[in-house]
């Protein structure tokens, strides 16, 4: 199968027109609530073990906002 996913960082997870359950590794339309709870997440538990901001919506991003993440996103690791 893929690579683990914890690999990857949770600005990558978040692609153009889906976003990839860093759980399960499943790209999505939109992280719910819903799928979560599969997981025994919450939004809230979920953004926090991931180092994600609270104020992150779970869903895919424009390309414009991905580039300025995957900048950020490789310079803080470590
Ligand atoms: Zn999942």
């Amino acid at each position: 199968m893929g690579q683990p996913m914890h690999k990857l960082c949770w600005e990558q997870s978040i692609q153009v027109d889906h976003i990839i359950c860093l759980e399960c590794g499943q790209p999505l339309q939109l992280l719910s609530h819903r799928h979560l709870t599969r997981h025994s997440l919450t939004p809230t538990t979920y953004k926090r073990k991931y180092h994600i901001p609270q104020t992150q919506s779970l869903s895919s991003r424009s390309l414009r906002l991905r580039r300025q993440q995957l900048a950020i996103c490789c310079r803080t690791s470590a």
